[in-house]
């Protein structure tokens, strides 16, 4: 049975659309009702599915991530278990302070964007912002105004198959940005689409922990005062001048009809950390296409940026990223940044750009191993990933969290869409709290483990 079937048959496609796109829409990829796309095969051909199981980043047909990276890299980059291949990392910022107020952390994702447009490197740039299907979908942008006007982190699900098809045969160059697994099924299509591969010059990726459907928007905005059908805008990471850069907000804007046809509503912005469904460790509202994957430095993109979560930079309000490029004309560009005082650029070791992604790791390589073995002995399905399935890699008490979590992702997204349809945020809160509240008795620290760094804080006392 080709495996995209069994992708689809077990909710484990992430609705990228690069199926519907190698198959001129034969596959059907819609958002659902639960808020994220998702593939339709029902009428597609054989033949077509056999074409979607080549190019699906969950399918067996594909090469993995390893494969595809020897295949476009050259083989003298350095390699790291943790990071994939790379040419250099660092953590990364803009320095103009102005600039970084617009994006989500240090602002070279957008910078790089920029440079590649203005120095003649591409056309136009295929990536995430506001507005199409949905409060956010993918977008082309031409110019440096455009380019900055769609900045900040998208926690929002889309498909990239319309925009790719907007400018398939066009003649002109972009880059495309996306999530590792994005950046995955557009690499396999252009193994088979030439016209596609002439076009696609740069592939930009973003460090990625989850993907959220589009409830995730909603929920938040839902407890800033603003309900699901009121909803214009909204913003995942409004930063704070002079807090810890982690400490952002989030901010909900009314249509205008609802507040008495104004022009322009005002933002309603609260610490995101306040919010229920804020804390990324709930997981809520993650695709469960998330719970499969082992990429978290996108390792088939030229360059991959992310937030330098290290207590040095976590510190800093204005964000700084984690940087690892692969790509010796975007290394050009970072470099002559760096030297006309763009940009600052602080070397890390690959050990420090994992370091800065621990959350990441633990839930993509130890919690992946614990679901893919609890998939087996449920005789279920599940792609083969490069993390082998272990039901023992970690201790009972991270296993019954790493599930907790997996329960918590699950249950949020059909409790989400019954509190919509009755109109009450209160219900959802009430049926998802002791859901929450499971979780959270795993997540602190167990007696032995709380009196061990109780311990060592006074022998530190002591010796200092
Ligand atoms: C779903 C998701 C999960 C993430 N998880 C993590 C994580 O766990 N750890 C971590 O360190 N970083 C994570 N990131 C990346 C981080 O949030 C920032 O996006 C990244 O550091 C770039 O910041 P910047 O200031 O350089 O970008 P900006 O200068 O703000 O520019 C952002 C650029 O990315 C594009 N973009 C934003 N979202 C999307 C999207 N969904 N698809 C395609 N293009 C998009 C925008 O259009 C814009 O061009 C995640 C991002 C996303 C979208
Ligand atoms: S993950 Fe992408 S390619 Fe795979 S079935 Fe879903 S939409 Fe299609
Ligand atoms: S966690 Fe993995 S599967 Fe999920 S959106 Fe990010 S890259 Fe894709």
């Amino acid at each position: 049975m080709p495996t995209i079937e069994q992708v689809v048959a077990r909710d484990i496609c992430v609705g990228c659309g690069a199926c519907q796109f190698a198959t001129r829409g034969d596959i059907t990829v819609q958002r659902n009702d639960l808020g994220y796309y998702r593939a339709d095969l029902t009428t597609a051909s054989p033949q077509s599915i056999a074409t979607g199981s080549r190019v699906c980043p969950f399918a067996q047909e594909a090469p993995n991530e390893d494969a595809i990276a020897a295949e476009v890299f050259p083989a003298v980059l350095r390699e790291d278990p943790r990071t994939g291949k790379y040419l250099s990392i660092a953590a990364a910022r803009v320095t103009a302070d102005d600039y970084l107020l617009g994006s989500s952390s240090g602002g070279l994702t957008s910078w790089i964007l920029i440079q590649l447009l203005e120095t003649g490197h591409i056309d136009g740039v295929i990536h995430v912002g506001q507005g199409g299907d949905g409060l956010f979908s993918y977008r082309i942008s031409r110019s440096r105004q455009e380019l900055t006007a769609r900045r900040k982190s998208i926690y929002y699900s889309t498909s990239f198959n319309s925009a790719l098809h907007s400018v398939h045969g066009d003649g002109q160059r972009y880059a495309l940005v996306g999530v590792p697994c994005f950046i995955k099924s557009a690499r396999l299509l252009c193994r088979e689409d030439r016209t596609l591969a002439t076009q696609l010059i740069y592939f930009i990726g973003l460090v990625c922990g989850h993907l959220k459907s589009a409830a995730f928007a909603e929920l938040l905005a839902w407890q800033c005062g603003v309900g699901p059908n009121e909803l214009a805008a909204v913003d995942f990471r409004v930063k704070q001048p002079g807090e810890d850069a982690g400490r952002y907000r989030f901010g909900a804007r009314a249509k205008a009809a609802t507040v008495g046809g104004a022009d322009d509503c005002e933002w309603t912005t609260r610490p995101t950390s306040q919010l229920l469904g804020g804390n990324w460790g709930h997981g809520m509202f993650q695709l469960n296409a998330c719970n499969y994957c082992d990429d978290i430095f996108a390792e088939t993109a030229d360059v991959v940026l992310g937030d330098a979560w290290l207590p040095e930079y976590r510190a800093d309000w204005r964000g700084t990223n984690v940087l690892l490029c692969r790509n010796a004309v975007i290394q050009r560009l970072i470099d002559r940044g760096q030297a006309e005082g763009e940009l600052f650029i602080a070397p890390l070791s690959a050990a420090e750009a994992a370091q800065s992604q621990a959350g990441n790791f633990r839930h993509r390589r130890e919690g992946l191993a614990l679901r893919l073995a609890d998939d087996q002995n449920a005789g279920l399905w599940a792609p083969t990933k490069r993390v082998m399935p272990d039901a023992n890699i970690v201790g009972s008490r991270r296993r019954e969290l790493i599930r907790r979590r997996r329960e918590l992702s699950r249950a949020s997204h059909e409790l989400f869409a019954t509190a919509k349809r009755q109109g009450s945020l209160d219900l959802f809160i009430e049926r998802i709290t002791p859901l929450v509240q499971q979780y959270e008795k795993y997540n602190t620290p167990s007696l032995p483990r709380r009196l061990l760094g109780l311990a060592k804080r006074r022998i530190k006392l002591i010796l200092s």
